[in-house]
């Protein structure tokens, strides 16, 4: 994130020259009367560098329109957005979870999308239920653990990691990151505030430190023997698997992947996804670019080189992501992770998840 920021000057200069020759400025004529145009803006929080400029590429090179890429953080795009108002070219809100999906709703920055493709590639639970964002990818929050000292018949649950014998040998990222956020969200909409509450007491509980660094670094912190079990996502494991980094490879072989709740409620799973900004200077391009994203070929390139899920049910997950195996999602519309957002930040606090 952070050489994405720093980077973030030099991308707006190039950016705002592009978009200089963008649109019409008339104030006064809706959007829907406005010149057909030949670009997309894209404004997108995804951090997999390379990854999706090939796919916008191919999309280029089949439609002509051709596509701008504004790159920050979810909070700053956000931000911008508003800053920016009418004005704005952002076209197309891109980011991981549907809680922050959630926000730029509520704040009001999306328009409702009009796609009957979309509504037929991703299925109803990816979906928000006003059409305001679409998910395009998807991953699981699973645990991750020490082939070494734990064997997955001792795991099941999410529950059972709040059981003594698990007590200094969790790893979970600090709960200011979304992902556990969306975890307890999800938790509430499932269980209820009062378990859910009891749930987060108990790993803070049998944390293994103090939560520190992002998820892959709860991987290594497994590796190298700190804790022998990790909450974390799929893909950075996955990345992790596929690394060109020789030491990064190494400690992801020592772990193994367990989908928790197959017998009960299903394992955790979030999106990462895509909005129509209500100001939209092309809007209609903006579903396009969407559509095609959510299409058979893009979603296998897209969920590949990310390692993450495809959300349309007709494209098989990767090689390396099937053999971990298939498992059963929570079953929620994903859309319950932004409204429960608030109460899931406030236990977070109030159970001491720093
Ligand atoms: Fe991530």
């Amino acid at each position: 994130m952070k050489r994405i920021t720093a980077l973030l000057p030099t991308i707006l200069v190039s950016a705002s020259l592009l978009f200089a020759g963008c649109g019409s400025a008339d104030n006064a004529s809706p959007k829907s009367a406005q010149p057909e145009t030949k670009e997309v803006n894209v404004y997108t929080a995804r951090h997999y560098p390379g990854i999706d400029d090939a796919i916008y590429k191919t999309f280029t090179d089949k439609t002509g329109i051709k596509v701008n890429i504004i790159k920050a953080s979810s909070e700053e795009l956000i931000q911008r957005i508003k800053t920016e108002g009418a004005a704005s070219k952002a076209d197309i809100f891109f980011t991981a979870d549907a809680g922050n999906l959630y926000m730029a709703k509520e704040a009001g920055l999306l328009q409702p999308i009009k796609s009957a493709a979309l509504e037929k590639a991703i299925p109803a639970n990816y979906r928000d239920k006003d059409n305001m964002w679409v998910g395009l990818t998807m991953r699981a929050r699973v645990l991750v653990y020490a082939k070494d000292r734990v064997k997955p018949e001792e795991l099941s649950t999410y529950e059972a990691l709040t059981e003594p014998k698990w007590k200094g040998r969790i790893l979970v990222r600090s709960s200011n990151n979304i992902y556990n956020q969306s975890m307890l969200a999800a938790a509430i909409a499932i269980h209820g505030e009062e378990k859910s509450k009891e749930w987060a007491q108990g790993i803070v509980a049998n944390m293994a430190r103090k939560p520190e660094g992002g998820d892959r670094d709860q991987a290594k912190a497994v590796a190298a023997g700190i804790g022998d079990v990790a909450i974390m996502n799929t893909y950075y494991l996955g990345q992790m698997l596929t690394s060109k980094d020789a030491e990064e490879v190494k400690a992801a072989q020592k772990l193994g992947v367990f989908f928790p709740n197959q017998s009960t409620t299903g394992t955790h799973v979030n999106i990462s996804g895509a909005g129509v900004v209500k100001t939209a200077p092309n809007a209609a391009n903006a579903v396009k670019l969407l559509e095609y994203l959510a299409e058979a070929e893009a979603q296998r390139i897209f969920a590949e080189a990310s390692v993450e899920y495809p959300v349309n049910p007709a494209v098989e997950p990767s090689a390396l992501l099937k053999q971990w195996g298939s498992f059963k999602p929570q079953d929620i519309n994903l859309s319950k992770l932004g409204e429960n957002n608030r109460r899931a930040v406030q236990i977070l606090n109030e159970v001491g998840w720093k």
